[in-house]
């Protein structure tokens, strides 16, 4: 596959990622990869961010080639500069590759709420979970990772909510 140019730590991760795309559940289950594009319906990632002992990957998937291609990589020792540069490169390429099946909806691109939605899915189904999913926003986030006093913070500061309201609301 087409990953060339990267750091020897990263061989293992890079191999074991098959030439097609990955499904949600993979992409979910691999340490330090985070899916930025996918198709809703068949959950199929076609962009992922690998994240290596000194450096991030992004991987496009290209559909001709069959095969993932490295769209960018960036040093992780300056995230405000590198993550921000290298999620420009993201958007750019997927512009690119898949223009018009963004611009119909069949690829999305995916955010970081959705990337938590995505992680926790499993245990919110099961209850093992509380979501936190504001009717107001896009906002997500499940117990596991935030604390219930921030949600409660956001609802009350960023939807003007009583004390009472977003309580009532944490506990729906
Ligand atoms: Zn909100």
């Amino acid at each position: 596959m087409g990953v060339g140019r990267v750091d020897p730590a990263m061989t293992d991760t890079l191999e074991k990622i098959p030439p097609r795309p990955l499904l949600l559940n993979e992409a979910v289950g691999m340490e330090n990869a985070f899916e930025y594009a996918l198709r809703p319906d068949t959950e199929e990632v076609l962009v992922l961010l690998v994240v290596g002992e000194d450096r991030a990957h992004a991987l496009g998937y290209e559909a001709e080639r069959e095969g993932w291609v490295t769209i960018e990589h960036v040093p992780i020792a300056d995230p405000e500069k590198s993550v921000p540069e290298i999620e420009r490169a993201i958007e750019a390429w997927t512009e690119e590759a898949y223009g018009e099946e963004l611009a119909s909806g069949d690829v999305e691109m995916v955010s970081n709420d959705d990337r938590e939605r995505h992680r926790y899915r499993d245990h919110v189904e099961t209850g093992l979970a509380a979501a936190y999913d504001c009717p107001e926003c896009d906002a997500y986030g499940t117990s596991e990772t935030v604390p219930a006093h921030v949600y409660l913070a956001h609802l009350q500061e960023e939807h003007g909510y009583t004390p009472e309201e977003a309580q009532a609301e944490i506990e729906r």
